[in-house]
C-alpha cells in the first residue's frame, strides 16, 4: 500500500510525458544505441570477460550508461525550477522593477524568463533545450553540464572499441594496403568468438561509430558552451541583455557604466554556485548573489530600459503578400528559402494588410509582432515570430505615427 500510494502521489509523474517528443527519443536511441553496441562489440569480438582488461571495459562502459542516463533524466526531471504562480517580490516597493508575466500573472523574479515552450517563467533560464524537452535553468544546470561532459567521453570509449572491433575483426579479411605498418595483433586476436562478426554486425558498428563520433564532436562543443556559462555566471540570455545594454549606453550617450551584477569575480567562485556537493546549486532561485558595486534589481532595470527603447526603436510594416507561416516557404522566392533563419522560434502566418512591429530581421527575414485588437491585448494574447521580408512593406512615417503614437520614433 505504502509502495503504491508512493508511487501514485510521485510528484513528477505527469512529468513523464516529457519523453514523448522527438528530442528525448533521439537522445535515448543514440544512449542506447552506443552503449549497446559498445558491450556486445566488447565482450563478443575485442575483449571479452574473462581478461581482467576486458571486466575493467565492461564495468567503465556500464558506468558511463548509468551516470549519462542518471544526468539526463535528471536534467530532464528535476527541470530548471518555475517561479511560483502569481509570485510579488516581498517587498512590494520592488515591483516597479521586475516585468510583469501575464501568463504566470506574477513578476519575474531577478535572472527568471518566460519560456514558451514550458509556459512558465523558468528560474535562471539559460535556454530551452529541445533534447532534454525542459528549459536548463537553476536547478538542473549542474546536471545538464555533467551529462555534456559525460556523453563525449562514454561516446569516445565507445568510438575506441567500435574502431578495434572492426580493425582486429577485419585484419585478416581485408587489406588496408599499410602491408608497411606492423602493429602486434596477436594479443587481441589470440581467442576465437563464439558468433562471428558478419556483415550486419559490421554495419551496426559502424553505424553505431558514426553516432559516437557525431555526439562526441556537438554535444563536446555544446559542454565548452555551457561552462563558459557557469563560469562566468551570465546565461545565454543574459549575455545577449548585456550587449545590449552596452548598445543602448552607446547609442543614448547616457555615460552609465553598466556592470553584470551575476558575476562573483571568480571562476572558481563561480563554478562552486552551480556545482555542489548535494547536487542542488546555491540560493532559491529568486535572489542571488551580486557585484558590490550592484543590488538586486541592477539587471531587471536596465531590462526594462530596454523594452522602452525597444518599443521606440520597432519599425512598423504592413503585410503586402500572405505568408501561411512554413518555416521554409516554397512560393517566396528561393532565397527566402534556403535563407531561413536557424532557430526554433517561430514562424507567423500573415493575411494581407496586417500590421507587424518588427524589431529585427535579416535580408530575407524579419522578427516581430503582430499587432493585435485592444480585446486580444487585454487578455494578453501575443503573436511574435518570423516572416519573410518579401511580404511586407514599410509603413510611410505618418500613417505609422497616426496608428499609434507611441512608434512615432522609428529610426
Ligand atoms: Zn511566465
Ligand atoms: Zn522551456
Amino acid at each position: 500500500m505504502n509502495i503504491f500510494s508512493m508511487v501514485v502521489t510521485f510528484e513528477n509523474l505527469h512529468e513523464v510525458r516529457r519523453l514523448c517528443h522527438w528530442g528525448p527519443i533521439i537522445a535515448l536511441s543514440v544512449i542506447s544505441i552506443c552503449s549497446t553496441m559498445a558491450i556486445f562489440d566488447s565482450i563478443i569480438w575485442y575483449w571479452p570477460l574473462d581478461t581482467t582488461g576486458g571486466s575493467i571495459n565492461f564495468i567503465m562502459l556500464i558506468n558511463w550508461t548509468v551516470l549519462i542516463l542518471y544526468n539526463y533524466f535528471n536534467a530532464m526531471f528535476v527541470g530548471p525550477g518555475y517561479i511560483p504562480l502569481d509570485w510579488k517580490p516581498g517587498n512590494q516597493h520592488h515591483t516597479q522593477y521586475l516585468q510583469y508575466c501575464k501568463v504566470c500573472h506574477g513578476y519575474k523574479a531577478p535572472r527568471s524568463h518566460h519560456c514558451r515552450k514550458c509556459n512558465r517563467c523558468v528560474m535562471k533560464m539559460d535556454h530551452h533545450c529541445p533534447w532534454i524537452n525542459n528549459c536548463c535553468g537553476h536547478l538542473n544546470h549542474a546536471y545538464f553540464t555533467s551529462f555534456l561532459l559525460l556523453a563525449p567521453l562514454g561516446c569516445s570509449h565507445a568510438a575506441i572499441i567500435f574502431i578495434m572491433t572492426m580493425y582486429t575483426q577485419l585484419y585478416d579479411r581485408i587489406s588496408f594496403g599499410w602491408s608497411t605498418v606492423k602493429i602486434n595483433m596477436s594479443a587481441a586476436r589470440q581467442f576465437q568468438p563464439l558468433i562471428p562478426f558478419s556483415v550486419p554486425a559490421f554495419a551496426a558498428t559502424l553505424f553505431a561509430l558514426g553516432l559516437a563520433l557525431g555526439t562526441t564532436i556537438a554535444v563536446g562543443m555544446l559542454f565548452f558552451i555551457q561552462m563558459k556559462v557557469i563560469i562566468r555566471n551570465k546565461t545565454s540570455i543574459e549575455s545577449w541583455i548585456e550587449e545590449k545594454a552596452k548598445d543602448r549606453i552607446q547609442h543614448y550617450q547616457t555615460g552609465e557604466e553598466f556592470i553584470f551584477p551575476y558575476d562573483l569575480g571568480s571562476c572558481w567562485l563561480n563554478f562552486k554556485q552551480v556545482f555542489t556537493w548535494t547536487g542542488m546549486p546555491k540560493g532559491d532561485g529568486l535572489e542571488w548573489p551580486v557585484h558590490p558595486k550592484c543590488h538586486q534589481h541592477t539587471l531587471t532595470i536596465e531590462q526594462l530600459k530596454q523594452k522602452a527603447d525597444k518599443r521606440v526603436r520597432s519599425v512598423q510594416y504592413q503585410a503586402v503578400e500572405d505568408y501561411n507561416g512554413a518555416c521554409c516557404p516554397l512560393s517566396k522566392g528561393l532565397q527566402t528559402f534556403f535563407r531561413t533563419p536557424c532557430t526554433e522560434e517561430p514562424r507567423i502566418p500573415l493575411s494581407k494588410g496586417e500590421t507587424i512591429l518588427a524589431t529585427r530581421g535579416t535580408k530575407w527575414w524579419m522578427y516581430g509582432d503582430k499587432m493585435l485588437s485592444e480585446q486580444q491585448v487585454a487578455v494578453g494574447e501575443r503573436v511574435r515570430g518570423w516572416f519573410p521580408r518579401r511580404c511586407v512593406e514599410k509603413c510611410h512615417y505618418d500613417s505609422a505615427a497616426s496608428e499609434n503614437t507611441s512608434e512615432k520614433k522609428v529610426n
